[in-house]
C-alpha cells in the first residue's frame, strides 16, 4: 500500500497558507509527520481523512483518489483526531459496540468478539464497564485507537496522540502504535521529536505549510555526523553565543545552559563534538527555515 500526496495546497479564508505544495510518499509502516504547532499537520491529516477540501493537488491511496472517492477512503480509514471527544456517560464497551454497528457488523456474537478483541489489544478489557468520562488521558487515547481499528482500516491517522500523556501512559500508547504499524500505513502527526525517533521508520518535517525534510530517521540523523557541537555556558552568556554561533537548541543543565551548535567545522576548541540526534535534525531545519523567511 502506498499513499501519494502531490502538491497539496490549502489557504484558509483568513489568508493563512496552511499547506504549500506538500508532496509526500508514504508506505506501509509508521510515518512521522513532525512539526511545531501551527505547521499545518492537522490540516493535512483532516484533508487525508476527507474531512476538508484541498485547494489543489492530489492524494492517492494506491489507485484510489482520496479527494474524490471519499466514501471508499472512509471505509479504509481509521482516524484518531487531535480533539477526540467521547460521550462521557457511555461505557467503553457500549460505545465500541455502537461503532461496530455503524461499520456494518450486524451479527451480535461476531461484534462481541471483535469489540472484546480490541479492548484486549488496547489493554482496556478490565475497564470495559466503566464510563468513558472516568477514563484517564492515556486510557482515552487507547480507546481512540480501538475505535480507529474498527472495520479493518488500511490507513490509520493519529493526530498529536501523546500530547498531554504522562511518561508511563505515553510508553503504553507508543507500544500499541508500534504493534499496529506493522501491517498498515500509520501516520503519526506530532510535535514531539521522541515519538518519531522511537516509533517511525520514515518521517517528514513540516513547518509553515512546507515540507522541509523527508527521509528515514537513521539516515537524516547520520547526515549530521560531525556537525553538531555542544558547550555548557552561563545563562548571561547566551545572547553573545547566539550572535556568534549557529545555536540550534538550548537546554538547562545543572542551572547552566547546554548549547547545541550546527556547523561543519569546529566552532572553537571549547566546543565538543556530539553524536547528532533527531532533535538536532529538527531544530537545525526549523532554524534555517526561519532564517530564510
Ligand atoms: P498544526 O496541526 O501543525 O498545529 P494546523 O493545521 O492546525 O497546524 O494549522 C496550520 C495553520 O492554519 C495555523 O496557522 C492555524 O492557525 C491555521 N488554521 C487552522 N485551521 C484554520 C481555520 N479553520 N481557519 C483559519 N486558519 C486556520
Amino acid at each position: 500500500m502506498k499513499l501519494s500526496i502531490n502538491n497539496v495546497c490549502k489557504t484558509y479564508p483568513n489568508g493563512v497558507q496552511a499547506l504549500q505544495n506538500v508532496t509526500l510518499e508514504i508506505s506501509t509502516g509508521m510515518f512521522g509527520l513532525l512539526g511545531p504547532n501551527g505547521a499545518g499537520k492537522s490540516t493535512l491529516m483532516r484533508t487525508i481523512a476527507t474531512l476538508q477540501e484541498a485547494d489543489s493537488g492530489s492524494i492517492f491511496l494506491d489507485d484510489i483518489d482520496v479527494l474524490k472517492e471519499k466514501n471508499t477512503i472512509r471505509q479504509l480509514l481509521g482516524y484518531l483526531p487531535q480533539d477526540f471527544g467521547v460521550y462521557p456517560e457511555i461505557t467503553a464497551e457500549t460505545l465500541l459496540d455502537h461503532i461496530a454497528i455503524l461499520k456494518g457488523i450486524s451479527n451480535k456474537k461476531e461484534r462481541k468478539e471483535i469489540v472484546d478483541g480490541f479492548l484486549n489489544q488496547t489493554n482496556l478489557y478490565s475497564h470495559r464497564k466503566k464510563k468513558l468520562g472516568t477514563f484517564s488521558g492515556g486510557m482515552l487515547q487507547r480507546f481512540g485507537i480501538a475505535q480507529a481499528l474498527m472495520g479493518n482500516p488500511k490507513l490509520i491517522i493519529v493526530d498529536e496522540p501523546t500530547a498531554g500523556l504522562d511518561p508511563e501512559e505515553r510508553k503504553r500508547f507508543q507500544n500499541l502504535l508500534s504493534e499496529i504499524g506493522e501491517n498498515m500505513i500509520v501516520i503519526l502527526s506530532t510535535h514531539i521529536v521522541d515519538d518519531v525517533s522511537e516509533l517511525c521508520n520514515n518521517m517528514a518535517i513540516i513547518h509553515e505549510g512546507q515540507v522541509l525534510l523527508k527521509g528515514e530517521p537513521m539516515q537524516v540523523i547520520s547526515d549530521l555526523n560531525g556537525k553538531i557541537w555542544k558547550k555548557v555556558i552561563e545563562k548571561h552568556e547566551l545572547n553573545q553565543y547566539k550572535q556568534n554561533f549557529n545555536v540550534i537548541s538550548t537546554n538547562l543543565f545543572s542551572g547552566k545552559i547546554m548549547l547545541h551548535v550546527f556547523t561543519c567545522n569546529s566552532p572553537d576548541p571549547s566546543f565538543v563534538s556530539v553524536d547528532p540526534t533527531l532533535e538536532d535534525v529538527y531544530f537545525s531545519h526549523i532554524k534555517s527555515a526561519k532564517l530564510t523567511q
